[in-house]
């Protein structure tokens, strides 16, 4: 019994891959054959069916009958012998989530290419990967950590995975791209960039890419790979990433990538950095550590979990942590990190509408598909979460005396749950978990953290680690977050703005803030403020230059129509972290080296 998939970039041009599935004994009654409506790792449904343009089965060359059964199903008529399936996809998703092709590259994930043989999704499937024919195309290559079975030197060829699983769970770059390698732990790990790039600093990128992926090995005490890929395509302005079992796809904007004689570490090296962490560390939670709910996954509706703070938000609390144990950044850059996070949490209104635990579960028709309104309505699972796993760690150093602490969380469930047959962390396991680790009840935190909209108590658990905080007004737009000696008075309009083809639009208007107040909505556009033509530079110097309580004019379009208010500025309320080293303590001291070096008490 075989099943064998054919993937040829047939037209780069056309953005089109044809495939060729074959099928030795399909299913007597009728085989049927269906696409995934999501990618793991990616909570919302893509219905991927939708870039299938043509299909056809055959059987010894001749037609069989192919009926198209739902949105993501086709039934094949019976036949004797050998079915084959011939379809072609279009493939012009730049992100991490689907599939493309130009003359330029090719990427893929299998949830958009392979069609799934059902009732044989567990017998191995065999992939042939063919080049695209034409001399523009000799110096192709091909990366992946689907396992090779037979291929040439630029890695064409042909590749087995044990199961449907497995078979989408590695996605695979074509074209010319740049590969690095280093070893962490004694395991190898690429890392192919595919995208315009010059100067590129490779020894440094490499160098600190291995610090990370060690200390994370090292973390765990094993890697549960035996090689590593890095699949990262340089644009001018992206960022994202998707995990996957042994590899991971990244999008990133050139200049966030280090360039020869750069000596200092610029912010969006950083933030690629976190990156590289944070989907690594996913290599653990979520790849193998996951919800009971995902095993297996069911890919033709949503997956739901309460859980989605525990896999996304702590390994958001591990990304920037992991840099910090590894090096790569100061212990005062790390605290700068999490005051960035403080900000975006403190910043979102929605963090008293909804919990931790109705984000995760919602998270497919919320935060997946967000709109103008979400800062109201969402907490994020990723940055709130991250705050949970935060609060939770300095709790238990402080409850136990730097006895235990979240690492040994995050070991135990590694151990219990890590195996490939393991059945999963079931929803009220994962706080069973901790608690038994613990030694103590955590029910009332964790009533909190995930089944309240109250503030975390983090102020007093910095102090306690020798961290000094400070909840602080914003000094303007450019003001993410960080520690600020001074800080000047200042009016908040309670919106988000925009410039966009000349015009003020608001992007966001915020809840209870003055824009509300006034009759604003979010996709308003400001014409003037007092009878003057409004920039979101010049709304910002009136920020500071006006008195709260002052009422001012504004004219403003809404679609075609022309509206006017009276808006009532507000002083701006804090919302603001900053965070800084506290040396006045030096037990304090010593516990803030425990956490953010990971020295063992
Ligand atoms: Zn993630």
């Amino acid at each position: 019994m075989t099943i064998h998939y054919r993937i040829e970039p047939v037209s780069p041009e056309a953005h089109l891959f044809a495939v060729i599935l074959t099928v030795s004994q399909p299913d007597p009654a009728g085989q049927q054959f269906w696409l995934p409506t999501w990618i793991p790792g990616s909570y919302l449904i893509r219905d991927f069916a939708r870039h299938i343009v043509s299909i056809q089965a055959s059987s010894q060359g001749k037609p069989v009958a192919l009926t198209h059964c739902d949105l993501q199903r086709w039934q094949a008529a019976h036949v004797d012998g050998a079915l084959q399936l011939e379809y072609t996809v279009y493939a012009a998703d730049l992100s991490v989530r689907g599939a493309w092709l130009d003359q330029t590259r090719g990427f893929f994930n299998g949830t958009s290419v392979f069609l799934a043989v059902a009732g044989q999704e567990n017998t191995p499937h065999q992939v042939e990967i063919l080049p695209p024919s034409g001399e523009t195309y000799t110096q192709w290559q091909v990366a992946t950590t689907l396992p090779a079975v037979a291929v040439t030197s630029s890695n064409w060829g042909q590749y087995q995975a044990a199961n449907y699983d497995e078979l989408i769970d590695h996605p695979v770059e074509l074209g010319e791209f740049m590969r690095l390698q280093f070893e962490a732990c004694g395991i190898v790990h690429d890392v192919a960039i595919a995208g315009r790039l010059a100067q590129l600093d490779q020894v440094r990128l490499c160098k600190d890419m291995q610090q990370i992926c060690e200390t994370q090995i090292r973390f765990f005490g094993a890697a549960p790979f035996e090689r590593y890929l890095f699949l990262v395509l340089a644009v001018g302005d992206g960022y994202g990433g998707l995990e996957h079992r042994s590899s991971t796809s990244l999008i990133a904007s050139r200049a966030d990538l280090p360039l020869l004689h750069e000596t200092t570490q610029k912010t969006g090296y950083r933030r690629f950095l976190g990156l590289v962490s944070h989907e690594y560390f996913h290599s653990w939670n979520v790849k193998r550590i996951k919800p009971a709910s995902f095993v297996p996954y069911r890919l033709g509706e949503a997956n739901l979990t309460r859980l989605l703070w525990a896999f996304e938000g702590i390994t958001s609390y591990y990304d920037d942590l992991m840099l910090r144990r590894s090096g790569v950044i100061s212990e005062q850059d790390y605290l700068e990190l999490l005051a960035q996070t403080l900000t975006q949490v403190e910043r979102m209104p929605g963090r008293y509408v909804q919990t931790l635990e109705e984000a995760s579960l919602d998270a497919w028709i919320k935060y997946y598909q967000p709109n103008e309104n979400s800062a109201n309505a969402l907490v994020s699972y990723y940055t709130k979460g991250a705050l949970v796993a935060l609060a939770l760690d300095l709790t238990l150093r402080q409850h136990s005396q730097g006895k235990c602490s979240l690492d040994d969380v995050m070991r135990c469930l590694w151990q219990r749950f890590g195996a490939a047959d393991s059945a999963g962390v079931g929803e009220a396991e994962w706080e069973a978990v901790a608690a038994e680790v613990a030694g103590f009840d955590l029910q009332s935190f964790f009533d909190l953290a995930l089944r309240s909209t109250t503030a975390l108590p983090l102020a007093e658990l910095f102090q306690y680690m020798g961290v000094q905080s400070q909840l602080r007004i914003t000094q303007g737009a450019q003001d993410q977050g960080g520690w600020q000696a001074q800080t000047l008075p200042r009016l908040s309009l309670g919106a988000k703005l925009e410039a966009e083809a000349g015009f003020t639009k608001l992007k966001q208007v915020f809840t209870g803030g003055a824009a509300q107040r006034a009759g604003l909505s979010a996709n308003d556009v400001l014409v003037a403020w007092d009878d003057l033509r409004v920039t979101p530079e010049w709304v910002e110097r009136q920020l500071t230059q006006r008195q709260p309580g002052d009422v001012v004019k504004l004219c403003f379009f809404r679609r075609d129509e022309l509206m006017h208010c009276q808006l009532q500025l507000q002083s701006a309320v804090p919302d603001t972290w900053g965070l800084r080293l506290d040396e006045t303590d030096a037990t304090a001291v010593l516990r803030r080296q425990h956490w953010l070096n990971a020295i063992a008490p």
